[in-house]
């Protein structure tokens, strides 16, 4: 197919910025090639007080008609064309803002998107710098490739297990998003609401930093918080539950492509219960000992294993016991140049020592990329949405991801529920578009909160992920979307008069 494209201003060929905005990898690059893309085709890009979100994704695709191109706007297309977003009208007087560019923030923003209603996120962060891969359910890249992920990544899931990571799956649903007429701002942080006044000419608005943002000036009537583990947004309380103490070490290490680097298999996960004697050969031969170990090949070599205090402690990367987890994994305590070599040794005898010459890809701060983390103690929020009204102006606020549930990495539970919790705010938004009343909204996004909490494996969830839509009745066996009642959630409805 030859290529067709208007090009109003010749200074740059869209195609060839396209090819560029495809396969970069940098939030700030994608950010700024997009904006050169508008320019060149003479577009103006969705902004707060300027040109509108509506019909963006349509006029972009008309005059960006290349054979690369194409192949995504049949995806998206056919994504758009779902039911449930009503040709893109079903919420198309909403204006939403999302807190968070992680994968979460980006894939609520695109659901947003595909219902119609005018889309703004913010990210404190410049860029998306988390090599760490995430392992994929079964579901999960069903819903990426309908989202462009292979037009924008062509080696995702081509390998023997599915996984991708962060950052790659950041860059692919930023990509998406903008296409979609969603309004991204980088360097930008949320820090509270603003609740409108008796006198104020304006809604709910966010006190953001820096505070000449434009984003100050935008009205919204959702709110969701996908700013991952610390949340940010006030009003959702937690529950945490303490395990048994769990330390993660993850690490990452380059990936040349070489053909022995191609031949080493990886690993989904051995568990101590059922690799007893490796991980028993392994505390005799090194000193370390593992509860369970994974190994995935993306663009690093990454590596995620649970160690025993034991035998970090033996090792040195701990200086000294403390029964305080904070402690015991605190700054104070933790030697980095044993860790590194803890990390190293562990992903060379765990593969044998096939991969020739392991070198660290290095993290944001220009060092090697390891890092520790507990695991001893998860936490869930109490609840998922609220609803808050001031002066005639009602406010649906959500959360997702990371700040919704704490995951389990090795299970792959942070991408994988993060986006079932993603699909289900979504339907939220969608009821509120509709004009539901918010009791019932509430009492139904509480009630698949609770089919959500129980899903932790992907045989909770229907086996024909091509059907899934933000529909839960199309995701969950068993759905109760009616189990809570509009007056078990009266508390999640804060009119203000504290009642
Ligand atoms: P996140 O990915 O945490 O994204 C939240 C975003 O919100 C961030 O970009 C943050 O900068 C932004 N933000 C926070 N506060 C504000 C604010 N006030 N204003 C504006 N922006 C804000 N999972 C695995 O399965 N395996 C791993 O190896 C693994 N490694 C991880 C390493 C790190 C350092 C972190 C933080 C998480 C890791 N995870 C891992 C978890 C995984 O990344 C998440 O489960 C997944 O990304 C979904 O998270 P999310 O989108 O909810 O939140």
């Amino acid at each position: 197919m030859g290529e067709e494209m208007k090009n109003t201003n010749n200074s740059e060929c869209p195609s060839d910025l396209y090819d560029k905005f495809c396969a970069s990898n940098s939030c700030t690059e994608i950010l700024e090639l997009f904006d050169r893309m508008c320019e060149s085709l003479s577009i103006a890009p969705p902004r707060i007080g300027g040109a509108d979100h509506h019909g963006f994704y349509h006029r972009f695709k008309s005059l960006l008609r290349t054979t690369k191109s194409m192949s995504l706007w049949t995806k998206l297309d056919k994504r758009a064309s779902e039911s449930v977003y009503a040709d893109g009208n079903a919420c198309s007087k909403n204006k939403v803002l999302i807190i968070g560019a992680g994968p979460c923030g980006l894939r609520m923003a695109i659901e947003c998107a595909f219902l119609g209603a005018k889309v703004v996120l913010v990210e404190k962060r410049p860029q998306a710098t988390r090599n760490n891969v995430l392992h994929l359910w079964t579901y999960v890249p069903y819903d990426l490739k309908a989202l462009g992920a292979k037009e924008f990544y062509p080696r995702f899931c081509t390998g023997g297990i599915d996984h991708i990571s962060i950052r790659q799956l950041q860059s692919i649903l930023l990509k998406t998003a903008l296409l979609l007429g969603v309004e991204v701002h980088i360097n930008t942080t949320f820090n509270d609401i603003i609740e409108p006044t008796d006198d104020a000419h304006h809604g709910f608005r966010a006190d953001i930093s820096p505070v000449d943002s434009p984003v100050s000036q935008f009205d919204f009537d959702v709110l969701i918080g996908a700013d991952g583990k610390r949340n940010t947004l006030k009003g959702f309380k937690r529950k945490g539950a303490r395990g048994k103490l769990a330390i993660a070490i993850t690490c990452n290490f380059l990936n040349k492509r070489t053909t022995r680097e191609s031949l080493v298999q990886e690993k989904g996960g051995f568990n101590y219960l059922y690799s007893l004697q490796m991980f028993k050969d392994l505390n005799d031969k090194t000193g370390i000992y593992l509860e369970n170990f994974v190994y995935y090949k993306a663009d690093t070599h990454y590596f995620v294993m649970t160690a025993h205090k034991k035998s970090l402690l033996k090792k040195g990367v701990l200086k000294e016991e403390h029964a305080d987890t904070s402690k015991l994994l605190g700054r104070d305590n933790v030697v980095y140049e044993y860790l590194v070599s803890y990390a190293k040794e562990a992903a060379n005898e765990m593969t044998e020592y096939k991969i020739p010459d392991l070198e660290f890809a290095l993290n944001h701060y220009g060092r090697e990329d390891v890092a520790m983390f507990d695991f001893t103690s998860f936490f869930t929020a109490e609840h998922s949405s609220r609803v808050i009204e001031r002066h005639g102006h009602k406010l649906l606020v959500g959360i997702v991801g990371d700040s919704l549930q704490e995951p389990f990495w090795p299970s792959g539970s942070g991408c994988a529920k993060g986006i079932l919790g993603v699909l289900d705010a979504a339907y939220m938004v969608k009821q509120w578009g509709d004009g539901v009343d918010p009791l019932q909204i509430l009492a139904t996004k509480e009630s698949v909160f609770r089919m959500f909490l129980s899903a932790w494996t992907s045989h909770s969830l229907f086996s024909k992920p091509q059907e899934f839509t933000i529909d839960p009745k199309t995701r969950y066996k068993n759905c109760e979307t009616d189990f809570l009642k509009p007056k078990d959630v009266k508390y999640l409805y804060d009119d203000g008069t504290g009642v």
